[in-house]
């Protein structure tokens, strides 16, 4: 699971993201059981297709791909490491706890979104929707470039 890359940010596993929940072995078939970053994110059919791609190379063919919708994914699934391997390429890691975040939301104090390129907090959002729904569009003031953010949620 270590080698299937989450489509959206390559550099990161679906294990990294916390996409992949577990495998459990079911009369000879291995039940591989997933829960997707965001309810309709078009990346999980993608993802289904790197798990089948990845373990058919392997030659293992006896597996069924589940996903499991509850409890939902949170950005707090993120290891440590992921979120490091997410500013290195680029994307500012989400930050805050879901909780966190949600009181954020609620009082209307978010928190600036520290610029991923020069570490600066004098930064902006642009717009809510980066590439993907999974991102919002921030502009570093300090260093004058366009980042993406993972939001939490
Ligand atoms: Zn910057």
């Amino acid at each position: 699971m270590h080698d299937v890359p989450d489509p959206e940010v390559p550099v990161l596993s679906i294990v990294d993201l916390g996409v992949f929940r577990k495998v459990e072995e079911n009369e000879g078939t291995f039940d591989i059981y997933i829960t997707p970053t965001y309810t309709g994110c078009p990346a999980m059919k993608a993802i289904e297709e790197e798990i089948n791609r990845v373990l058919k190379r392997e030659g293992i063919s006896n597996f069924k791909v589940k996903t499991v919708l509850s409890p939902a994914w949170t950005t707090d699934w993120m290891s440590d490491e992921a979120k490091e391997k997410l500013r290195e390429y680029g994307i500012a890691p989400p930050e805050q706890s879901t909780e966190e975040h949600l009181k954020a939301l609620i009082t209307g104090n978010r928190r600036s979104v520290k610029c991923p390129f020069c570490g600066s907090a004098e930064t902006r959002l642009t717009s809510a929707f980066g590439s993907t729904a999974c991102k919002a569009l921030h502009y570093c003031d300090a260093c004058k470039q366009p980042f993406e953010e993972f939001k939490c949620h």
